[in-house]
């Protein structure tokens, strides 16, 4: 059951909402029974005062102890209150007067029986030292008595006034404060966890409608977003963040499926030829030894083309899911270019093209050898197919400050300006036609590709510099090594 947010949220609420409320009302009760005990001692001391005035007023002249104890009387029966005794005790603490003889109503003396002046509680008050007065809470029977003791100095002789002043009245109101708040909590409480689980789930239903429109999407509706109710809250935030995603998702899906596409077209063409090849061949009962080599050799051919693309796409696929780990090793640019120029040696002499290297010596490199050999004859191989006969490729390595810089420039037609931003996408090709043409070098697009993979792989850049009529320039910086 605590799976659910809107419930956790709602119990939280309520602990918490609990936990303010019932020690604001711990705090509010003691605040009270503070207030009203500074009251009541106040009460009972200027009480006290009015005695005592009463009292002196009453002796006029006279001193002796049947005068005192009439005097006595006579300001207690001025001063009768609900719930206030007062007891006059002499210097042996023999009380003298006290409210309890006077006519009182059978109810107020009820909470206190005659025997109370002799008890050790009441006894335990008149120890006082004079000319002190002193406060007490004591208890007395079914109540409390909030009680005054001071000392009364007449004719020589030190009488003792205690006041009584019951607590009955303060301890029911307390009694009804705290009855008041052990049912008006639990009421607040359930109203708020009630109004709180309706505000969680309210709050919480764009979360449910979101979670039921993705749990609808798959791969083939994945055009299809998520409604944003109001796209400035934090559920709108969520959902533009998920749409976001989607439209990654879709842009790589779309990617994805193109690549498939391309790639399966690239793979028919020379299986096509094959089989083509083939069946042609087979066609006739007896051909001549002659005829035979020559399917042979297109066979061969158009099977090294469909080895080289196999190649290439298995080379981007590891390299996407960054499965291509790179074996870096200390080597030498220079070494490196030069061993590609004479593999490329071969492509060029049947195309009757002059390579032309101008290589700086020395410029070691951490690098993964072959890669960088593969980019380089890709490069190279561009050069050569797009090149008119007896022109010239040139290869130039050279230090840069920090950075190598190779550049390879051919003689050829160059590049339409429109198709340059494209050369380097995947199956791209400026001319297809002219390409598909080229016989057993005639690539499938993927060249370009391959190389930028391979010196971004090596934290350098691949860019196209120049290409206009007179020929083309690539261009590639690598971070170089330290000098030797
Ligand atoms: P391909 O396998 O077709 O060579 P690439 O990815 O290597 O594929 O190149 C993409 C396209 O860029 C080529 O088809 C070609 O049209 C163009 N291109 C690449 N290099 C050159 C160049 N040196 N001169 C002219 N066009 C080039």
């Amino acid at each position: 059951m605590l799976d659910s947010v809107r419930l956790r949220l709602t119990l939280w609420y309520t602990v918490v909402l609990g936990f303010v409320l019932v020690s604001l009302a711990v705090l509010t009760y003691f605040l009270y029974w503070h207030n009203a005990s500074l009251r009541t001692d106040s009460d009972i001391t200027q009480l006290s005062e009015a005695f005592i005035t009463t009292l002196n007023a009453e002796l006029a002249d006279e001193t002796g102890p049947e005068a005192v104890s009439n005097a006595a009387r006579e300001a207690m029966l001025e001063h009768r209150f609900r719930g206030t005794f007062f007891v006059l005790l002499d210097d042996s603490g023999t009380v003298q007067r006290s409210s309890l003889e006077l006519p009182a109503t059978a109810k107020q003396r009820e909470s206190l029986s005659a025997d109370f002046f002799s008890t050790g509680t009441f006894r335990s008050l008149i120890t006082v030292t004079p000319p002190s007065s002193e406060l007490h809470t004591i208890h007395a029977g079914r109540q409390g008595f909030r009680a005054l003791t001071r000392t009364l100095p007449i004719a020589g002789r030190t009488y003792t006034l205690v006041v009584l002043q019951s607590l009955h009245a303060q301890y029911e109101l307390m009694e009804d404060i705290r009855d008041t708040f052990l049912w008006a909590i639990p009421i607040a409480l359930l109203l708020a966890s009630l109004g709180g689980y309706f505000l969680a789930r309210k709050s919480l239903a764009p979360i449910s409608a979101m979670a039921n429109q993705a749990r609808g999407m798959g791969a083939a509706d994945l055009h299809r977003r998520l409604s944003v109710a109001n796209e400035r809250d934090e559920l709108g935030q969520l959902a533009q963040t998920f749409n976001q995603l989607l439209d990654r998702l879709e842009a790589s899906f779309e990617q994805q499926r193109r690549f498939m596409a391309d790639a399966s077209h690239e793979l028919r063409t020379p299986v096509a030829i094959l089989r083509g090849e083939a069946e042609v061949t087979l066609s006739k009962p007896e051909r001549s030894p002659g005829e035979y080599r020559e399917t042979l050799a297109i066979l061969r051919e158009e099977s090294q083309r469909l080895a080289h693309v196999i190649e290439d796409l298995f080379t981007l696929a590891r390299a996407d899911a960054g499965q291509f780990p790179l074996t870096l090793r200390d080597a030498y640019l220079d070494e490196l270019a030069s061993e590609t120029l004479v593999r490329a040696r071969s492509l060029a002499l049947s195309k009757n093209i002059t390579l032309i290297p101008t290589i700086e010596a020395n410029l070691p490199i951490h690098a993964d050898e072959a890669l960088l050999g593969r980019m380089l004859l890709n490069l190279l191989d561009n050069a050569i197919k797009y090149s008119p006969p007896g022109s010239t490729v040139e290869l130039a390595c050279r230090r840069n400050g920090d950075s190598y810089v190779v550049s390879v420039s051919d003689n050829g037609s160059g590049i339409p300006a429109e198709l340059q931003p494209r050369i380097f996408e995947r199956f791209f090709r400026a001319d297809k036609a002219r390409s598909r043409s080229e016989g057993e070098t005639g690539g499938a697009g993927l060249g370009l590709s391959i190389a930028r993979w391979i010196v971004e792989a090596h934290r350098g850049q691949l860019v196209l510099t120049r290409s206009d009529a007179s020929g083309s320039t690539f261009t590639v910086t690598l971070p170089a090594g330290p000098r030797a």
